[in-house]
């Protein structure tokens, strides 16, 4: 096992041969926010024939050479094709067809007038202006072309990604499965949200804050539980997420007496990779897995409420991104401009939690105050994580420093009024 290593070797070791999960079939219209997890090649041509982009009239551009307001010129009104109808056949010389949007061109025209330019007057037509050649026409394939690659794989799907399955005839997709995540909360002082506090009890509020974070991350946490600090306990805790492909728990893993998940995660035949990341916060983290694949991946994440989220946030996200099928999985990161000074001991990268604030072009970083492990309000106003370097004391007020964007809402310019 290695211990104190670099944020970086620890994301390193985490992603370290994680593989997007196998892929399953799910409806079309439930599949908002998966991954796609093989490319979506079209069978089909869109729109499948030449057809109209306006209501209006379909007629041969060189039958209408000179059409305008002043001087109209007529045409004889053939038929009239409706919305996914057919002509009754192909359009003569000197001859306009009544069209609607998405009809298809009768064979023999070549461009449409907008009804706005025309006007019927029995069995003719006026017209007042002259179309260009191909005006108003949609071109058979001019959104997919049967045979090509519409969507790659590792696309996450969004609204249009699911209209353009729907336009392909695909009601159903193949995605990848989402990651199933265990949380385990370990501690002798941890209460559920609605059990009584008294005595120097806490909530145990991180099962709450990680299952939200396994969520947004795509994946299906389910929550295991309180396990109380003694190694019988936590070993029925974290033996009941073993079928999982993550198991995550918080607290127990600093150098405490009481902090007993390392040696009952090596007696479940889990082996660690590390413990300890020159971070703050969160310094204790622990990562281990199971030899040949035989176990889920597992996290010990630190119980300190903050500590928990940022660690996840910077190695569990990324892991079940990557598990998702996902090819990013980094957040947006901004230069932005120090509100403040901040100042710690050299040695641990830190991660300060910050606001972001617009001031013309510039995004300002300010402190959202405490920044104690257990502040969870630190975590819950900050907008993003400030990388404070391990080598550096101080970052000077007006200095630029890189952000890691949380809500990239903040990213938009404020409404006005
Ligand atoms: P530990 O790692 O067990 O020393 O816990 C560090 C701090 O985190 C202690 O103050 C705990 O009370 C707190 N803590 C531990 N587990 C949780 C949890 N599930 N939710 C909120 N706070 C916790
Ligand atoms: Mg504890």
């Amino acid at each position: 096992m290695r211990t104190g290593i670099e944020v970086e070797e620890a994301r390193r070791l985490v992603l370290e041969g994680a593989a997007p999960l196998p892929a399953e079939v799910v409806a079309t219209a439930d599949a908002l926010g998966r991954i796609l997890a093989a490319p979506v090649t079209s069978g089909r041509t869109l729109p499948p024939a030449d057809c109209s982009a306006m209501d209006g009239y379909a007629l041969r551009a060189d039958d209408l050479a000179s059409a305008s307001r002043a001087a109209p010129q007529r045409l004889r009104l053939a038929f009239e094709v409706p919305a996914g109808g057919r002509a009754p056949r192909p359009l003569g010389r000197g001859e306009a067809a009544r069209i609607f949007t998405g009809a298809a061109l009768p064979p023999g025209a070549d461009s449409i007038v907008m009804q706005e330019d025309a006007e019927a007057e029995g069995s003719e037509v006026a017209f007042f202006a002259a179309p260009a050649l191909g005006e108003h026409v949609r071109t058979a394939g001019e959104d997919v072309r049967a045979g090509e690659e519409v969507l790659s794989a590792g696309t996450r799907l969004g609204p249009a990604q699911l209209g353009v399955l729907a336009s392909l005839g695909r009601s159903v997709v193949r995605v990848h499965r989402r990651p199933r995540v265990a949380i385990l909360s370990g501690g002798d002082e941890l209460v559920e949200p609605d059990e009584d506090v008294a005595g120097g009890r806490i909530v145990a509020s991180n099962a709450y804050s990680l299952a939200a974070q396994c969520a947004e991350a795509g994946a299906l946490a389910t929550n295991l539980g309180i396990a109380r600090d003694t190694r019988e306990d936590l070993e029925r805790g974290l033996g009941a997420g073993l079928g999982a492909d993550l198991l995550v728990s918080s607290a127990g893993v600093s150098v405490g007496d009481h902090d007993h998940v390392r040696p009952v995660l090596e007696k479940l035949g889990c082996r660690l990779v590390f413990w300890g990341v020159q971070m703050k916060p969160g310094f204790p983290l622990t990562f281990g897995r199971f030899e040949d694949g035989r176990g889920p991946l597992v996290f010990g994440l630190p119980g300190n409420p903050v500590s928990a989220m940022v660690t996840f946030e910077l190695f569990v996200r990324p892991l079940l991104l990557r598990l998702g099928g996902r090819r990013v999985l980094t957040r947006p990161s901004v230069r932005a401009v120090l509100g403040e000074t901040l100042r710690k001991k050299p040695g641990r990268l830190h991660f300060v939690r910050v606001t972001l604030a617009r001031d013309g072009e510039r995004l300002v970083a300010t402190s959202t105050g405490n920044q104690s492990s257990g502040v969870l309000r630190s975590m819950a106003l900050a907008q993003g994580l400030l990388v404070f370097p391990a080598g550096a004391s101080e970052l000077a007020a007006g200095a630029l420093a890189e952000v890691m964007v949380l809500d990239a809402d903040v990213l938009a310019a404020p409404e006005p009024g």
